[in-house]
């Protein structure tokens, strides 16, 4: 019951933010309104509604992985400098049909693509460095 209970307010708490946060950010969420969770109990929450597909895992090569609460399939932006991620507004036509030809014992059900980059506050900083250099 209170397991349940704190589930609610992690996932409620994933689904206001864009930002796609890590862990740590969505403890600090969730600790405002049950201030004695502890860190764990988040990671393992997260974890729990990871694997119902609930909410998605990205990882984002070396930093932290975060957590999107957006149930409909996205692609995502990923900043290679500071692994921020953001959500690809735009409609992009991918061709899942293929997919069916994979040779494997899977029942494919979807797929998940994540575009590298650079974002502005990172490209102005590498600008920044390349003139003094
Ligand atoms: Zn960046
Ligand atoms: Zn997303």
């Amino acid at each position: 019951m209170r397991l349940t209970k704190q589930r609610q307010v992690i996932l409620e708490q994933l689904r206001m933010t864009k930002s796609h946060p890590t862990a740590i950010e969505v403890y600090d969420r969730v600790r405002e309104i049950i201030p004695n969770i502890s860190l764990g109990t988040v990671y393992r929450n997260l974890d729990v509604l990871c694997r119902q597909g609930t909410i998605s895992r990205i990882d984002t090569c070396g930093d932290q992985k975060r957590f999107d609460g957006t149930p409909e399939d996205h692609l995502h932006l990923i900043c290679s400098g500071c692994g921020r991620v953001q959500d690809v507004e735009s409609e992009l036509d991918i061709n899942v049909d293929n997919l069916m030809n994979i040779d494997s014992e899977f029942t494919i059900t979807g797929v998940r693509i994540e575009i590298m980059g650079v974002c502005p506050a990172c490209s102005t900083d590498r600008k920044n460095q390349a003139g003094t250099n």
